[in-house]
């Protein structure tokens, strides 16, 4: 039966193929007690095999660290700190000594405890880091028992197929071969999971977040899942699958042809010129960017960098990460965006409060304001990374004018510290405008702001009133609902008025629907994702401007999103050289 399950987009891209689900949990312990003669043997073997695990934890860092970079191998730090955790060892030991049992059982009681805890907790940050906690859980258990660890040898088939799993532990996405992987979708987990992490460093697509709708979806059965918008379609229909082969190997050709123009501009057909730029979750990225033609960076996420650290970075290293994409784009504009923690993203070395409501609470810009150190670090950072290029620091979740001018208050600090030689190199300073407040005082929050990013993706959730990583609201959580479409109208306005530099870094403008529905309200500054980014600038440079602005003139009247895509849809398909099949195609991708 044809259904369709939505979960939460992690990695972006699409894929199609035969479902293999993999069960890697030890879910039976066999209980097993001792004598009080054994009790110190049983002890040491637990601290053998910790350290056996231990070293299996390290090799994995080094190993992904190699394969992958330097950011994606310290996903494993967080697991190296939880098996020296002091409290989970002495419980270990308690268990053996006082209640007589195997070192196995011991520590599963204890592990069994921790999980308890954890998931008495609402908090994102705990509930992702339980797939660290059952990673370690394996290991030790493997060890302890005699057994090969499941996990690792699971994940790889013979046969290239879409991995379904209730949670896939870091080890299993570290090790997972993007051959015979063609994406992963899991019961929990959310955007900022060290397996998604490790997924999207992959190219594997991901959807997570499915919750108990996973038991839908059959081992063999055949699955077309998108990891942009989460959606699960099970047992595609013959229409569905051709369709799916025929954007794919249209997409396959574009990239290619693609390639070949990727320098040259981005401009429409009336002659109108766009910036298309490109957002980055990690340093390493730039380099893909500058293959495409992006023209700059318009969201470096720099929390990508701290997410599951359990020190804070220290200037240096920032600075580093920070002088690898600016030296990539010596040219061009490179937009850092301060850390955006808080919401679904937290590293370790935060103890976040628990919030039931983590989207309206304690997030982005209010958590860097609150931490100053913290702050300062990554401003002084970027800062010295704006002697090598054309950094611009970007501000998310601002919602008041204080949070800029307390803002410029401490790079004004910075900058009275540096040396006077560096001394007025002064850093551009804009504001993410992703929240209602931000669209409604724009004239108050514009003498003090240099530029404006258009944040769609919170943007929306704020003004639909619909969680964005809520699978049940994904028809809610729509960027093209007419409320939307009126705040974009007004932002274009008011930033005109202001003479301030807007750019759209949302979601919206790496969707071929949306990008143009903005080119027709006069966006011309675009940052997209880069799995999105060849067929953006191809679009643009098939359409009118003035066709667009036409088009989407009317639509203010629109009653729902459906009516504002349909003319966009219709206006896309017309178009000579750029016909159905390529618009079907970009729209499906
Ligand atoms: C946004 O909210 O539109 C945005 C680009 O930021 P993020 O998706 O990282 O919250
Ligand atoms: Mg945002």
């Amino acid at each position: 039966m044809n259904s369709i399950v939505e979960g939460v987009g992690a990695s972006a891209g699409r894929a199609l193929g035969v479902v293999r689900w993999i069960h890697w949990d030890i879910t039976v312990v066999p209980h097993r007690t001792i004598g009080p003669e054994e009790v110190e043997a049983e002890v040491r073997r637990f601290d053998e095999a910790r350290a056996w695990a231990l070293e299996q934890v390290t090799r994995l860092q080094e190993e992904t660290t190699r394969r992958l970079g330097p950011f994606e191998g310290k996903v494993f730090e967080s697991q190296a700190m939880m098996i020296e955790d002091p409290e989970l060892i002495a419980g270990t030991v308690a268990y053996i000594r006082n209640n007589f049992l195997s070192a196995e059982r011991a520590f599963d009681w204890q592990m069994l405890e921790v999980r308890v805890r954890m998931h008495d907790s609402v908090h994102a940050m705990v509930l992702d880091r339980l797939a660290d906690l059952r990673d370690i859980r394996i290991r030790v258990l493997c060890h302890l028992l005699d057994r090969t660890e499941p996990a690792r040898a699971a994940a790889n088939g013979t046969e290239p197929a879409i991995l379904v799993a209730h949670d896939i532990t870091p080890s299993i996405a570290a090790g997972l071969d993007p051959e015979q992987t063609l994406g992963i979708v899991t019961a929990g987990g959310s955007r900022g999971s060290h397996s998604v992490l490790l997924a999207r460093a992959l190219g594997i697509p991901a959807v997570v977040g499915v919750g108990a709708e996973l038991k839908e979806i059959a081992d063999g059965s055949l699955l077309l899942m998108d990891g942009r918008t989460g959606e699960l379609r099970l047992d595609p229909s013959p229409p569905e699958v051709e369709g799916f082969h025929r954007a794919a190997a249209h997409a396959a050709r574009r990239r290619e042809m693609l390639r070949k123009v990727s320098g040259r501009p981005t401009e429409t057909t009336d002659g109108v010129h766009t910036v298309v730029q490109a957002n980055l979750d990690l340093p390493h990225e730039a380099e893909e960017a500058v293959r495409l033609g992006a023209d700059g960076v318009g969201l470096f996420r720099s929390e990508f960098l701290v997410i599951g650290r359990r020190e804070i970075p220290d200037e240096e290293e920032q600075f580093r990460a920070y002088k690898r994409v600016v030296e990539a784009f010596p040219d061009q504009e490179v937009t850092l965006r301060t850390f955006d923690i808080g919401g679904d993203k937290f590293p370790i070395f935060l103890s976040m409060p628990q919030e039931d409501n983590p989207y309206l609470g304690w997030r982005a810009i209010r958590v860097c304001l609150d931490l100053p150190d913290l702050f300062r670090n990554q401003l002084r950072a970027a800062v010295r990374a704006a002697e090598v290029g054309n950094i611009r620091v970007l501000l998310p979740l601002v919602s008041t004018v204080d949070e800029v001018r307390n803002t410029r208050d401490i790079l004004h600090q910075i900058y009275e510290t540096l040396e006077s030689a560096e001394k007025g190199r002064r850093i551009l300073v804009g504001v993410m405008v992703e929240t209602p407040a931000a669209v409604e005082t724009l004239d108050l929050l514009a003498p003090y702001v240099d530029f404006v990013s258009l944040g769609t993706n919170d943007l929306t959730q704020y003004v639909m009133a619909a969680d964005r990583g809520n699978a049940k609201l994904a028809r809610l959580y729509d960027p093209m609902h007419p409320a939307l479409i009126r705040l974009y109208a007004r932002l274009e306005r008011d930033c005109a008025r202001h003479e301030l530099d807007l750019g759209v870094c949302g979601e919206l403008a790496s969707d071929p629907l949306g990008v143009s529905l903005l080119l027709g309200m006069g966006y011309r500054k675009f940052s997209v994702s880069l799995a999105a980014l060849p067929e953006i600038r191809e679009l643009i440079r098939n359409v009118s401007a003035a066709d667009l602005h036409d088009v989407c003139r009317g639509l203010y009247k629109a009653e729902s999103g459906a009516e504002v895509r349909e003319p966009i849809q219709r206006y896309l398909e017309s178009r000579a050289g750029f016909g159905s099949d390529f618009a079907a195609a970009l729209s499906e991708e």
